[in-house]
């Protein structure tokens, strides 16, 4: 495989929307794994949600080893979210727990907030007014995770990249536009990696937005999972509508968005098991 790849259509297909239609698109769906299976001996047993939005107080949380948060953990990234939430982890007994920002995420985008502060004090009020201080080292209230961004950790033999960006919607936290500003984030990934975990879905994978008719998903992460980096695990959320498992026979891809379109709570984290690396 090439070490990083070109865009393959700077001309030829529009970026901001792809259109498709979900019963046309080859779709493998899998059934989650229940909670009271027990793992498989040389195994590692992974839960995933995502797209919790500081609503963890009902969630039930199953067995396993590592924990995976893909990102909005927040509503708008203020410090006393991001306590909650560290909190909230710090109540759970995963030996490891590795966490990403999403677009919600606001305090970790350092290039967001210094724009934000100079031209749109009224779209997020309570973020607006922050002090530098606030949040410049929000970073750290994660004290009961790995916090992942643009970067990658190894555990349990596993090694484990995370990253936040999402194409750009709305304008929001590591929003980017669709097409080369993204792929320059995920040609960044390294190959050779087990889990990769985005804050949103790649093209065709859970991607779905029944409210608009469209997929939303990015097509220059599909080709980087599928053609270039290949992990065993590609977990996200972002799409809520799209919570749920699909593979390719080779990635699972695993939408563990826990809250619902209407932003509640209700899907349960999904569990996963890998066998563990042969050790080197
Ligand atoms: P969030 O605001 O938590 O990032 O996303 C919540 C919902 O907004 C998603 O479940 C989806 O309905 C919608 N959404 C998020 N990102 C996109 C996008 O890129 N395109 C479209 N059409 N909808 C999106
Ligand atoms: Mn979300
Ligand atoms: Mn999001």
């Amino acid at each position: 495989y090439p070490h990083v790849f070109m865009l393959m259509h700077p001309h030829s297909l529009s970026l901001t929307h792809v259109f498709g239609n979900p019963t046309t698109t080859l779709t493998v769906w899998v059934d989650p794994i229940p909670y009271d299976t027990p793992k498989p001996s040389g195994h590692t047993r992974f839960v995933c949600v995502s797209d919790t939005h500081s609503r963890t107080d009902g969630v039930q949380m199953p067995y396993g080893d590592v924990l995976l948060h893909t990102g909005d953990f927040t509503e708008l990234g203020l410090p006393s979210e991001v306590k909650k939430f560290n909190d909230w982890l710090g109540s759970l007994p995963y030996e490891f727990k590795v966490v990403i920002a999403g677009n919600h995420e606001l305090t970790f985008d350092k290039d967001f907030m210094s724009e934000l502060v100079k031209q749109d004090y009224y779209r997020f009020p309570s973020v607006s007014k922050l002090k530098p201080e606030d949040f410049d080292d929000v970073q750290s209230l994660l004290s009961n995770c790995l916090y992942l961004q643009d970067s990658d950790v190894t555990v349990k033999g596993f090694r484990i990249y995370g990253t936040p960006w999402t194409p750009w919607f709305n304008g929001w936290g590591f929003n980017l536009p669709r097409g080369q500003s993204l792929l320059d984030k995920w040609n960044m990934i390294p190959e050779g990696i087990d889990i990769l975990m985005t804050h949103g879905p790649p093209l065709g994978f859970r991607d779905w937005v029944p409210k608009e008719l469209q997929r939303v998903g990015c097509v220059e992460l599909l080709n980087t999972v599928q053609r270039r980096v290949r992990p065993k695990l590609h977990a996200f959320g972002g799409i809520h509508e799209g919570y749920g498992i699909m593979t390719d026979g080779y990635t699972t891809f695993i939408n563990a968005s826990t809250c619902t379109v209407s932003f509640q709570p209700t899907n349960p984290p999904i569990v996963f098991d890998l066998p563990n690396p042969s050790s080197s």
